[in-house]
């Protein structure tokens, strides 16, 4: 298998993290319901995000210490906030004991040194401050990425990705709160871990699976790519109506003669995980400005999952992602679908005048 290594590693780092955001977001609800966190409460969100970029950032300097990181975060707001630091440390150490609790990797694997004060902590978050570029080799890091679905107790998911010259190479995204399935006669557990490899196939497994963690890929997935018509198609969208046109999302469906029935709204690249399991076959995200930029890190690992799992990815021109452009995308939009109907969708968006 091609990058065994850096999927390998990328794939504990991503469960150590989406551990630490699990026990957070248990917090949160527990809150809300005695009612002590209010809606604009950003505190445990911002735990959660720092914590996760400090674990996945430590776990692939202490492997690939020549590697950079885009990462979403930088500390500047940890200066300034004494009490936020400590929340973070204590949660970060918290986050040991309970990794090393539940799972055992092999002696020979590290994920770095634990954390013992925090401005070791600051330090390793920025080491996510890389440019990005098309040339060389860096990680793109989301550590949530859905920060309103983790507060709402909905979909959010940890993503990471290995983009070397431009190309996606390896995707890994923990998906804490995914069922195996939609369907609620089927629903046997949440937490899904999926991992794309550029020669090497889509994969998926439990993302919380057993006390050792022997760690293998899982199941291959794969995209639908023989439904009878576009009347079958099963789309997914965003929740969020400021980061995505639910308006022309509508149209589209409504040309293609998709029953409106049929869309999935979740929060994060849970949306590219579902496409690449067969539990949807359409991706729409038709841009709100003609000036917002797509971030990489929300966008590198799930496109992986896409292409390696039989799908298409472009942006609403039909043209494919180039993560090679630095922090952003210099696109518009996402259209990520199976083979079969991906044109016809593209072709939809030029018809209706979108
Ligand atoms: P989603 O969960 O699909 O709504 O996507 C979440 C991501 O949308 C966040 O990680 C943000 O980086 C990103 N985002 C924020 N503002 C916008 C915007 N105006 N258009 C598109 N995406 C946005
Ligand atoms: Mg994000």
């Amino acid at each position: 298998m091609p990058y065994e290594r850096e999927a390998y590693i990328a794939r504990l780092a991503v469960q150590k993290a989406s551990l630490s955001t699990r026990s957070i977001s248990n917090q949160i609800l527990a809150n809300k319901a005695q009612n002590t966190i209010t809606k604009d409460d950003k505190s445990p969100v911002t735990i959660g995000d720092f914590s996760a970029q400090a674990i996945i950032i430590n776990a692939i300097k202490a492997n690939f210490p020549n590697d950079e990181v885009v990462g979403e975060e930088d500390s500047n707001d940890l200066k300034e906030n004494p009490e936020l630091s400590k929340a973070i440390l204590d949660n970060l150490q918290k986050n040991e004991l309970e990794f090393n609790e539940h799972y055992k990797i092999p002696e020979n694997v590290s994920l770095g040194d634990s954390f013992q004060a925090i401005e070791q902590v600051s330090q390793v978050i920025d080491e996510g401050n890389s440019q990005g570029g098309d040339k060389g080799r860096f990680w793109a890091l989301d550590p949530i990425d859905g920060t309103k679905g983790f507060l709402r107790g909905d979909q959010y998911a940890v993503c990471l990705a290995l983009i070397e010259d431009g190309i996606v190479k390896v995707g890994v995204i923990g998906c804490p709160n995914l069922p195996n399935s939609f369907d609620k006669s089927e629903f046997q557990y949440k937490g899904g871990l999926f991992t794309g490899i550029l020669g090497g196939g889509s994969w998926y497994s439990k993302l919380y699976d057993s006390k050792i963690i022997i760690n293998e890929l899982g199941d291959q997935i794969q995209m639908k790519n023989n439904l009878k018509s576009t009347s079958e198609i099963k789309v997914c969208e965003g929740v969020e109506k400021s980061h995505s046109s639910h308006d022309e999302q509508f149209k589209i469906k409504d040309y293609l003669g998709i029953p409106i029935d049929q869309t999935l709204n979740l929060d994060s690249q849970v949306k590219y995980c579902s496409l690449s399991k067969g539990l949807a076959e359409l991706y729409l995200r038709l841009p709100i400005s003609s000036t917002y930029r797509e971030k990489i890190w929300d966008h590198a690992a799930g496109n992986i999952l896409i292409t390696e799992s039989g799908g298409i990815v472009t942006d609403i021109k039909g043209e494919t992602l180039n993560f090679g452009k630095g922090r952003t995308l210099q696109s518009s939009g996402v259209i990520a679908g199976s083979k079969q109907y991906h044109s016809k969708v593209i072709e939809a968006i030029k018809s209706l005048g979108l």
